[in-house]
């Protein structure tokens, strides 16, 4: 493992996020995937997905590509053509869910909040209640693009209420978060082997409601990305994928869950998170930045922060002066305020996150004088 090159920075971009040495080794060697061995291991992380999400009558399918694949394989495959899909948005991830009902040619309507609206409850019930054709309801955990938690329990209570199907994108929650998807009234939950279980990007999964997706066969708009028949083929043919399988992205996501038990499970991994978060927040106030959102609605993954107001800040040469230090950020994504974004998911530590203010302090070259 001491063989491997150091990597020339931090990534604090979710994702890809900064992944352990452990993960990447893992990765070097390959598999053949048609029989037990790597389908055994295949067959494992879906039994540990299921588990991580609180268990219960839930089953665990993996799908080729990145986290979007999988929204669109969910959403594609468990709407039927006679159903109709509400959105609700705020933000850059909610948007591509619509954009996705669209593109399907599905029935649906947008409950817009605006970037940086909060997702209320109450307005999800009176949207549902004025459009009695609704019969699936998607919303974002974690909206990346601002950082925003989104009250999914009370909203999955909202949508329990009218009988209908639940579908959360916790992409960049699950495994970061506590989360138990029978109390939110979850029926298929999002996510990717990228994010907060610090796998490598290349597939993502969905844990779905066993008895709501045996209803899915023959509803997907889309061959390769028919969650029923992958799903189908792993639960029936033993951990099988349908078509190439990604085996070292797979070997190393099987790696990252081994990491996340020893670390002590989701809810040491969100301790972790939220004083990467403290760290990082208090340090970046006491230099001078203030944040994008309340404290209330702030997720413990990623931070929006306003540019500062100065004639000589450039976010490009911000961003340049901490990467040659070893970090790197990201851009906002926001268009109704002038931001960036630090995230601090991944194989990073407070400890790393107080190096990383010491460098953002380093950074302000706006502020140092000759
Ligand atoms: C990362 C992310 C996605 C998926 O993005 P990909 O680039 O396709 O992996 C979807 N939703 C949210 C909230 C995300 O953070």
């Amino acid at each position: 493992m001491n063989t491997l090159p150091d990597n020339p920075y931090v990534l604090l971009t979710p994702g890809p996020l900064s992944t352990s040495k452990g993960v990447k080794a893992v990765m070097l060697r390959d598999w053949c995937t048609w029989d037990d061995d790597y389908n055994g291991i295949v067959q494992q992380i879906r039994a540990r997905l299921v588990e991580l999400a609180g268990g219960g009558d839930y089953t665990a399918v993996l799908m080729q590509g990145s986290g979007t694949f999988s929204v669109e394989a969910t959403v594609g495959t468990v709407v039927p053509a006679d159903g109709k899909l509400l959105v609700v948005a705020n933000g850059h991830y909610g948007d591509r869910i619509a954009k996705i009902a669209e593109r399907l040619r599905m029935n649906h309507a947008l409950l817009d909040l605006g970037e940086v609206g909060r997702a209320e409850p109450a307005a999800v019930g009176e949207a549902l209640d004025a459009d009695p054709a609704i019969t699936h309801v998607a919303v974002v955990h974690c909206e990346t693009t601002t950082g925003m938690l989104n009250p999914v329990r009370e909203i999955g209570a909202e949508v329990k209420r009218r009988g209908l199907t639940y579908i959360i994108d916790a992409m960049s929650s699950f495994g970061g978060i506590p989360m138990n998807l029978d109390e939110l009234g979850c029926d298929y939950l999002v996510s990717s082997a990228n994010k907060c279980i610090q796998g490598v990007p290349g597939f993502g999964f969905v844990v779905a409601r066993r008895a709501e997706l045996e209803k899915c066969e023959g509803n997907a708009r889309s061959l390769s990305l028919d969650l029923y028949h992958q799903w189908h083929e792993m639960e029936h043919k033993n951990g099988k994928w349908r078509y190439t399988s990604p085996t070292h992205v797979v070997r190393a996501f099987a790696q990252a869950l081994g990491e996340l038990e020893e670390e002590g499970g989701v809810e040491a991994r969100f301790r972790r998170y939220t004083d990467n978060h403290r760290t990082l927040v208090d340090g970046m106030r006491k230099l001078g930045f203030s944040c994008l959102l309340p404290d209330e609605w702030q997720s413990p993954v990623i931070t929006s922060f306003m540019n500062p107001d100065h004639p000589e800040y450039d976010f490009r040469r911000f961003y340049g002066e901490l990467k040659s230090r070893g970090w790197v950020i990201y851009p906002g994504k926001v268009t109704s305020a002038d931001t960036f974004r630090i995230g601090n998911i991944g194989d990073v530590t407070p400890q790393g996150m107080g190096e990383l203010i010491h460098a953002v302090g380093e950074s302000m070259y706006w502020n140092h004088k000759e």
